[in-house]
């Protein structure tokens, strides 16, 4: 169904349970799945997130300065990537990992038509540092990126089913959404991505898929275009 994808994961989807760090066998089973997806012949690319280790916001960088606190959050992405393509790796996938901020001896920088040959010749690309500038979160990310390298949809795997119009974790009978604009999202003030985020896609029309990461099989699901999540259009 989609030939390139960008699929977008939260720190919080690599710790698991723990809530901090990273969960070993969690990353073993994420890079189990992507490797499913590779193997159908899809173009993967991945954006994570580090807020399992650090978020500009976080209560514990109240006290620092907004920038050095990104910076930090940033830097949490890298190591996140460098976990996730080790476990690639493993299931004998090239991965690359290309990071918005220069660190030459870890991975290479991110340059765009580099990123678009690794996809072009099979390798699995991992996004790693976000924007690479603070103020940005790795959604924008995920949808800057996903634009830049045209990928057919971003894909954000998350613990719930979709989109619903309350917290289906704290309120009951949240109604999901099967298919929703971006528009609606930001008119909703429904809390999937930040706003920038959900601008991005919606200026660009981008397609966007809301799913649940923590059933098996899902991500395979999606790109096969079956119903799985919400679908989020412009
Ligand atoms: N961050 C940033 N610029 C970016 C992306 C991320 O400054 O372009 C920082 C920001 O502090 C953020 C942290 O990195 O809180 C971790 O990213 P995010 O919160 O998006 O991770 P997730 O919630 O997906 O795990």
């Amino acid at each position: 169904m989609y030939k390139r994808v960008v699929l977008k994961l939260s720190g919080e989807a690599l710790a698991a349970g723990r809530g901090f760090g990273v969960d070993s066998d969690r990353v073993h089973e994420i890079a189990g799945e992507i490797a499913e997806v590779h193997a159908m012949g899809v173009e993967t690319a991945v954006v994570v997130g580090g807020g399992n280790f650090f978020r500009g916001v976080a209560e514990q960088a109240k006290e620092m300065d907004r920038v050095s606190a990104d910076n930090m959050g940033m830097l949490a992405t890298v190591i996140n990537a460098l976990a996730l393509q080790d476990a690639i790796e493993k299931q004998d996938i090239h991965c690359r990992v290309m990071s918005a901020i220069e660190m030459h001896e870890v991975c290479e920088p991110y340059i765009r038509r580099r990123a678009v040959r690794h996809l072009e010749k099979g390798r699995v690309v991992i996004f790693a540092a976000g924007t690479g500038n603070p103020y940005f979160s790795t959604d924008t990310a995920a949808s800057l990126r996903a634009m830049e390298i045209r990928a057919d949809v971003l894909l954000k795997g998350t613990k719930v089913e979709g989109i619903y119009d309350a917290d289906p974790v704290i309120t009951e009978g949240a109604v999901k959404f099967e298919q929703i604009t971006y528009m609606d999202i930001l008119r909703l003030g429904l809390k999937v991505m930040d706003t920038t985020a959900v601008s991005l896609c919606k200026d660009n029309n981008l397609p966007m898929i809301i799913f649940n990461l923590n059933q098996p099989g899902n991500i395979r699901r999606v790109v096969s275009g079956e119903k799985v999540g919400s679908l989020v259009t412009a």
